[in-house]
């Protein structure tokens, strides 16, 4: 069994200020860290004044990059995973890395350094009932929209979907016909754009007029977009 532990540290979606007191000691005290890309982490590690050996880890790592993290840990060593942003495993390749060191170690201590979260961070200011909602991430690009488009036009929750700035007109668009068709052209949005960074906004409408304000301005950033349930008004 490894002795070593895996922390999962959450750290800011923008706000450098958002990272916790106790993910700063974890990554402080680790002896290595893994992330998604080392030219982004080396910027929060500096910022920190942390300076520890850095890895890539990504969705294509092959097994000899997870053997590599799983002897590691094996060896007594304390290991943390971060992301480019948020918490790692939320959509984005931890999640994936998590699953496989546990199938190379079924009793790999795995401990969690809460934090921020965009999906999250969108639905705490976003008015919709969130005592219980569905969480959807990215939407396909290809194949699978408009099935997807139509179960979200009959969905009773609060969903959160992640989006592109490349998407995000289309998607709007997209949504706003489902909707339509489905007898609820004014199904009410919140779009959270940039969130706690300089250009931070949030939009709040039917689908129709977070898209109209969102073409005035310059699509650009990041995008969590927040659909009410419907019926909710
Ligand atoms: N693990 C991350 C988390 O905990 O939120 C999510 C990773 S996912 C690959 C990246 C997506 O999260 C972006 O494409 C965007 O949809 C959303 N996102 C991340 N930071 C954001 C921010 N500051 N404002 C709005 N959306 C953000």
């Amino acid at each position: 069994m490894a002795s070593g532990t895996l922390f999962i540290v959450a750290t800011p979606i923008g706000n450098l200020q958002d990272i916790t007191l106790r993910a700063i000691e974890t990554l402080k005290a680790v002896d290595a860290i893994f992330c998604e890309d080392t030219r982004v982490t080396a910027k929060l590690l500096a910022h920190l004044g942390v300076t520890k050996p850095l890895f890539a880890y990504h969705q294509h790592s092959s097994d000899a990059v997870v053997a590599q993290i799983a002897s590691t840990l094996r060896e007594g060593m304390q290991v943390a995973l971060v992301s480019d942003a948020g918490t790692p495993g939320i959509n984005d390749p931890g999640g994936a890395l998590i699953a496989r060191l546990l199938a190379a170690e079924p009793g790999l201590a795995v401990v969690p350094i809460p934090g921020p979260n965009a999906a999250v961070t969108t639905l705490s200011v976003s008015g919709f009932p969130a005592d219980r909602f569905q969480y959807w991430g990215f939407i396909p690009h290809k194949k699978g929209r408009q099935t997807l488009f139509r179960e979200l036009a009959l969905c009773e929750d609060t969903v959160v979907l992640y989006e592109s700035k490349h998407r995000i007109l289309k998607t709007l668009g997209e949504m706003q016909a489902a909707f339509a068709a489905a007898g609820t052209p004014d199904r009410p949005v919140v779009l959270g754009r940039e969130l706690t960074k300089q250009f931070e906004t949030l939009y709040r409408g039917t689908v129709e007029q977070v898209a109209t304000a969102l073409q005035n301005d310059e699509v650009l950033g990041e995008f969590v977009l927040i659909v009410g349930p419907k019926g909710w008004r």
